[in-house]
């Protein structure tokens, strides 16, 4: 039947109309607007007046003049996705290459004139022959781009290093592009010619400065250009030689004019290390230069633990040459990490220690911090002044996920319940009871730890103290001994809303929370068979809602809505034979028809439920209907959660811009020219206030929006992301969603969300020592003061990341102390605190703070803050800050606590040698810099993704997992180990998975072993296996086995499901795929790693000049 007529020939809900007479006049009637007489809602079938209204009111049987009729829309706009799917059908949608290319010069990082063609400067190869005397060194500390061992300052300007032999060469590059020549050596070269070179390891045997290993390419193919002048466009490192495969990246990499290298003089240039190996051939390098093995991963750093900052003088890189091989690699720091840190529990019982890497798997013993599951730093030890800091630049910042799963070797926070008492507090600064309070005279008080106010210890918790001072029940009491724990809350901590809650309720606390179904069924969403699907799933998902702890069931109650430009209620009230449906045509000022009967116990009423969602689909097979309403929905579940007296959850689905004349209606403003304007902000700006202040409203009401979008065109994510993102929810989003292609993703996700435990009606606080405050916070939330941070919802995939000032000075003894405390209803309706407390050291030298520092928050952070700043400012001054801040870091660095050494040098501290990869990563994003193929829903989706992620997902999403499948023994369990984000690692005789939280790649090499084919694909051929394909056969063969084992493994690992695509070499869809291969210079005119790190250290010696 069709919602849209007016008189259905069958009643699907046989109520008529007068059992709700009661309901409109009074409360409800004289809705202005509503001309109609008794009320604006009614049974479904009866001829409701308010209902009836609607056709004539601009409504159309005919397929919409407003909407996005069927099929027209459904393709040409979604393209390729990067963030929806990538369907059969965007193989055609590809990006194209040549679009792509064309962008290049103008998107330029760096706005240096770009030379086009001498992209791989791999000059130091061409400089004459190999220095007789090499230095060699461990490179452990510090790294080098440029030699301090070039003897004769070329010209004049910055460089980035002495020339190596051949000065004059420099001036050869008139117009090399990006950054100018590289006359000697320090150019990365990406594509030189290493397969002439021995990379030599560098025997640590001669650990003095400058190193060596890297024995420039002289040899080689490439021997004739050496001496000579090169021509333009004669690159020494060209792709097309090293990289035949390359062809995504012409990346050019000189100097802009005028940056010459004018390095101090230096000894000898490096020469080749007296073992050069003669060039093992990367296995897996079959195409283009073979770098190093691989599976050593830059081998030249074999003990690369101490490169950088450690106490020993930082030792810097071999010059001439960047040797993709030779600079920091995260792979090659995840591995180490995994096999020092990974073995051993993470005791937190000292203040200020760095936690393993996110990427390490390593379990946690609370011993009285925080885990870092919970709360992660920037630094683990501040600078004691506000001087100090300023002038290192390092963003002092906690990314906090307060209800973060834990593995289920660990054990949740014990529940602390102090009766009617409630928990004990500081009388000043109000925090609570923890590890780190004092307890002076002999137990009878207790000093303050976060502002040094003396307390008295109330009778009933008094203890005695033992010799050292110590309660003697400290070990008894999870809030004296452990870093995380919670507190039952008093009524203390209940919410009144508008001043009824104690008169409606026996007891002034929260009733259980509620999940509102609401469910868009005009025609897109019927048409892609979406409406089916969601229904027949909800009968089963229904009964996984989220319980408290052994809970028998949920204490959740459900409801439902449908709704296109009118919404419809349902009545599932138990004793109901079939569900009746109410509407509600006046969207402009939404009430909810309905109280009893609209949010049941799905147990009680699963009868009722499931006849509902057997009809719903039928109910609206036939409707033309293809206008939205938006705004009004959430209106109308916050509305319901109101009435009800409960927090809760929306759970809306989604597909089109809501047009339809309702508050909150939008129009279609999209509009890709702003893009590198100073109007680009406003693509990321909602274009109406209307939703900010719905969701004020939401927040107030602890009415959490989780918003799952099926878009076929631009809706606006900006805008509908808003009140999602503002109390606390999740936005997803399925472009052109076909149930066939789509369902497996859209399920995953939809699964896990429903099952979620989330804490509702959540206020967070972040208490800090004196000395520092928490000053500016990122994350899905609200804040109506400067402190407190409202979350209707939260759940245990949200973070929040809070970013601390000095309000004075530190001291070093007492160290800095953060006590986050949350306060939530849980699943069940139980008020609680959850309390985190972390102790940090404070440091009066900036080496030690550089040398306690975690760069993968530190890009959580910057990353965040980015993503902000683009809402104000143009994003290529975000992009310059960013760039900036890197360098002053780095610069303080170099400056305060790296020992002398040539200003040729590039020198990292240890902990953050990845600093500039990982940023690198952030700028050429999406959202920062978008490739042609990006769309700006795919911007604010990614935005607002991250805007909540943790450091793992940040880590992984900017910097993607790709891994080899078939290198290692099949009969192997473990994952096998990745190769660094770059087409170069790829051979073409392998295949690859590539993930990054919300995209998986499966890669195949045009090489590829038959045997391999045909076990992965059952095909004979690799020309036979279907490009795009989403789903691996199951075959029963061990390999077969392995791959869909690996991806199963990788898919448990993520919040989201990633829909698996699969490319093969030199497909239309690798240009997708290479989008992810971060290392290498993108198509939207990102730097490649190499280019960054030389532009960075541009950056650096400019600041110390
Ligand atoms: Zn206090």
């Amino acid at each position: 039947m069709n919602v849209n007529q007016s008189a259905p020939p069958v009643p699907p809900f046989g109520q008529p109309q007068p059992i709700y007479p009661g309901y409109h006049q009074s409360s409800y009637g004289g809705q202005p607007g509503s001309t109609a007489p008794p009320t604006p809602y009614g049974a479904y079938n009866g001829p409701v007046p308010g209902y009836q209204q609607t056709p004539p009111q601009g409504m159309s049987r005919a397929p919409p003049s407003s909407g996005a009729p069927p099929a027209s829309t459904a393709q040409a706009p979604c393209g390729p996705a990067t963030y929806g799917q990538f369907g059969q059908g965007d193989v055609q949608n590809g990006p194209s290459s040549t679009v792509q290319v064309q962008r290049l010069p103008g998107s330029q990082p760096f706005g240096s004139p770009l030379a086009p063609v001498v992209s791989q400067p791999a000059v130091l190869q061409s400089y004459g022959p190999p220095p007789t005397s090499a230095q060699v060194t461990t490179q452990l500390a510090g790294m080098q781009i440029s030699g301090a061992v070039a003897p004769a300052p070329p010209t004049s300007g910055m460089g980035y290093g002495p020339p190596t032999s051949l000065a004059s060469a420099s001036g050869s590059f008139p117009n090399s592009g990006l950054y100018g020549s590289y006359p000697q050596g320090q150019a990365p070269p990406i594509g030189q010619a290493q397969g002439y070179l021995g990379v030599q390891t560098p025997q640590r045997s001669a650990p003095s400065q400058a190193s060596s290993f890297t024995p420039p390419a002289s040899g080689g193919p490439r021997m004739p250009s050496v001496t000579g002048p090169l021509l333009p466009g004669q690159g020494f490192g060209g792709p097309p030689v090293s990289q035949p495969n390359h062809v995504s990246s012409p990346s050019p990499q000189a100097l802009p004019p005028g940056t010459q290298m004018t390095g101090p003089p230096g000894p000898p240039p490096p020469m080749h290390s007296p073992q050069q190996p003669g060039y093992q051939l990367q296995q897996n390098g079959s195409f283009g230069p073979a770098r190093g093995p691989q599976p050593n991963y830059g081998s030249p750093y074999p003990g690369a633990a101490t490169f950088g900052s450690q106490p020993g003088p930082p030792q810097p890189l071999p010059p001439k040459r960047l040797d993709p091989d030779a600079i920091p690699s995260p792979i090659q720091v995840i591995e180490d990490d995994r096999n020092n840190r990974g073995t051993e529990p993470f005791v937190t019982g000292v203040r200020g220690q760095v936690p393993p890497l996110v990427t390490t798997n390593f379990l946690v013993k609370d011993q009285g911090n925080a885990s870092p599951r919970y709360i992660r730093c920037t630094s683990y030890n501040i600078p004691c002044t506000s001087d100090m800091a300023k002038q290192a630049q390092v963003p002092l910042a906690a990314v906090i996920k307060p209800l973060a799963r834990l593995p289920p070797e660990e054990a949740s926070p014990y529940v602390v319940d102090h009766g009617e008492s409630g928990p004990l507090r500081c009388n000043r600064c109000k925090a609570y009871m923890c590890p780190f309070m004092q307890f002076i005279e002999g137990g009878r008080r207790f000093q303050c730890c976060f502002c040094s106010c003396i307390n008295d210890v109330p009778p009933q918790y008094f203890q005695h103290l033992d010799h050292t001072g110590k309660r003697v029940d400290a070990y008894d009491r999870p809030e004296l001994s452990l870093g995380s724990y919670e507190f039952l809350a008093t009524v203390d901590y209940c919410k009144v809303r508008e001043g009824k809650l104690l008169l409606s309720f026996p007891s002034p606390f929260p009733s259980p929370p509620a999940f509102i179904f609401m469910i868009d069924v005009s025609y897109n969403a019927i048409r892609t068979g979406l409406v089916r699907l969601l229904c027949e799933e909800l009968k089963s998902l229904l009964d996984f809602l989220p319980r408290e702890g052994g809970a028998e069931e949920s204490a959740i109650r459900v409801g439902f809505v449908t709704y296109n430009k009118v919404l419809h209620f349902y009545n599932v009230k138990s004793s109901l034979a079939q569900p009746q449906m109410m509407v509600v045509s006046d969207v402009a000022d939404m009430f909810v028809p309905l109280l009893d009967g609209f949010l049941v116990n799905v147990i009680e009423s699963r009868a009722v439920i499931t006849s509902l969602l057997d009809q719903i689909p039928e109910m609206f097979a036939d409707t033309r209907e293809t206008e939205t309403v938006f705004a009004p929905v959430i209106q109308a579940g916050m509305e319901a959660l109101k009435a009800a007296e409960c927090a809760g959850k929306l759970f809306l689905f989604h597909t089109s811009l809501p047009m339809a004349e309702a508050p909150g209606k939008l129009k279609n403003r999209d509009d890709r020219k702003l893009i590198n304007t100073d109007k680009e902000k406003t693509l990321f700006q909602p274009q109406t206030g209307a939703y900010q202040t719905l969701a004020k409203e939401c927040v107030a009401q602890g009415c959490c929006v989780d918003l799952f979008l099926f878009p076929n065109q631009y809706v606006d994510v900006a805008t509908l992301s808003v009140v999602p993102q503002l109390t606390g929810g999740s936005v997803y989003k399925y472009a052109c969603f076909q149930v066939e292609n789509d369902q497996e993703r859209f399920l995953s996700d939809l699964r896990r969300d429903v099952q979620k435990v989330v804490g509702f009606d959540a206020v967070m606080r972040v208490r800090t020592s004196t000395g520092i405050r928490a000053v500016d916070f990122f994350g899905a939330f609200y804040m109506s003061n400067t402190t407190d941070v409202e979350l209707a919802g939260l759940d245990g995939d949200k973070t929040v990341t809070v970013e601390f000032k000095h309000d004075d000075r530190l001291n070093e003894e007492s160290g800095a102390l953060l006590q986050c405390a949350l306060l939530y209803t849980s699943c069940a309706g139980q008020r609680r605190l959850r309390i985190h407390n972390l102790a940090l050291n404070c440091c009066t030298q900036l080496a030690d703070m550089y040398r306690n520092c975690e760069t993968d928050t530190l890009i959580n952070y910057m990353a965040k803050f980015a993503y902000r700043a683009v809402l104000n400012s143009p994003v290529k001054a975000v992009r310059d800050t960013l760039i900036t801040q890197c360098a002053q870091i780095l610069a303080c660095y170099r400056k305060n606590c790296a020992s002398p050494s040539s200003a040729g040098q590039l020198i990292l501290p240890e902990c953050m040698k990845l600093l500039p990869v990982y940023l690198n990563c952030v700028l050429k994003s999406d959202v920062l810099q978008p490739g042609a193929e990006v769309t700006t829903d795919d911007r604010a989706y990614v935005r607002q993704l991250v805007t909540s992620m943790d450091v793992a997902e940040t880590n992984v999403f900017f910097y993607p997992r790709l891994l080899p499948l078939t290198k290692s023994p099949i009969e192997s369990t473990t994952e096998p180990p990745a190769v660094r984000a770059s087409e170069e690692r790829l051979s073409n005789g392998d295949v690859y998975l590539l993930e990054n939280g919300l995209n998986l790649f499966l890669w195949v090499g045009a090489s590829v072993q038959q045997g391999v084919v045909q076990s992965l694909f059952s095909v004979s051929s690799f020309s036979q296996i279907t490009s795009g394909l989403s789903v691996l056969p199951i075959l029963d063969n061990p390999l077969s086995k392995k791959v869909r084992d690996l991806i199963d493994s990788l898919r448990a690992q993520r919040s989201r499901y990633m829909k698996l695509i699969v490319v093969k070499q030199e497909d239309k869809l690798e240009m997708l795929f290479k989008h992810f291969l971060v290392e290498d210079k993108s198509l939207s005119g990102g730097a490649s790693y190499v280019d960054f790190l030389c532009h960075m250290h541009k950056e650096i010696r400019q600041l110390l000049s």
